[in-house]
């Protein structure tokens, strides 16, 4: 079967340094796979890289999404066929409600559709995930805490439905308690759509007892050094990543 997203042999640079350097990775759809690594292995790189962040210059290497060559697609065209990324520092936007921002992605997605659709889908996710209505009406991630902050981006995942979420260190800067939490939202919309397929990235084991991958990648120096089950997160929980 035809895998939703292969990559194949990347090689990435910034400003003529190369970061990536010739990373593979295969993932079926619904499947939950880790990328664990020290800071500067490349996971940011590779998640923005997906995504279609200009700042990266490709080299070398496909990359196949659900049929299609991704490389070819331009951001919002990524976004459309359903890849999402989650960001590790949100923006802060003054002006705009997280109501209304999350109305505008969703007429993105469903141009033409009406404002009572997205109310109920909204006021559904609302729900699921256990937040206040008045959580919507303010300001986008303006003044909101750090555990906010990613239920505004799970939210988003949430309406968005996308069929490839990727996390980029959804766990950076939570206590254990907002830790918990916003991963208890995540399993919930996973349990929601179980053909969600998701990329944790993170450089602590300690989400992955929340989240539990199917696939553990273990990235080093641009390249993926070794690929396992989770218990492979348990033997750097032990051991580092000096194995
Ligand atoms: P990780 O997410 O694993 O911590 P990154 O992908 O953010 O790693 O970074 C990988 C490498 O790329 C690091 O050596 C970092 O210094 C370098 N890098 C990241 N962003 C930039 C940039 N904007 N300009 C130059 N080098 C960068
Ligand atoms: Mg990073």
């Amino acid at each position: 079967m035809q895998k939703l997203l292969s990559i194949n042999n990347l090689h990435v640079s910034i400003k003529e340094s190369e970061i990536l350097k010739g990373v593979s990775l295969e993932i079926a759809s619904g499947e939950i796979h880790a990328i664990m690594g020290p800071n500067g292995s490349g996971k940011s790189t590779l998640a923005l890289t997906l995504m279609g962040h200009p700042r990266y210059a490709i080299n070398n290497g496909l990359i196949n999404f659900d049929g299609k060559n991704l490389l070819a697609l331009p951001v919002e065209k990524r976004g459309l066929s359903g890849i999402f990324l989650a960001f590790q520092t949100p923006f802060e936007i003054e002006g705009i409600s997280l109501r209304e921002f999350l109305y505008q992605i969703y007429l993105a997605k469903h141009p033409g559709s009406g404002v009572t659709e997205f109310e109920t889908l909204l006021i559904e996710k609302l729900k699921i995930l256990n937040l206040k209505p008045k959580f919507v009406e303010r300001h986008l991630n303006v003044g909101f805490s750090g555990g906010e902050k990613k239920q505004a981006e799970i939210l988003q995942l949430a309406i968005l439905q996308p069929k490839l979420a990727i996390l980029d260190e959804i766990d950076s800067g939570l206590d254990v308690d907002a830790l918990k939490t916003v991963c208890s939202c995540i399993n919930k919309i996973k349990a929601t759509n179980p053909n969600l397929t998701l990329i944790i990235i993170t450089h602590y084991p300690r989400i992955l007892s929340y989240l539990v991958p199917d696939v553990v990648h273990i990235m080093q120096n641009g390249t993926i050094v070794q690929s396992g089950t989770k218990e492979l997160a348990q033997e750097i929980e032990r051991g580092g990543y000096s194995l």
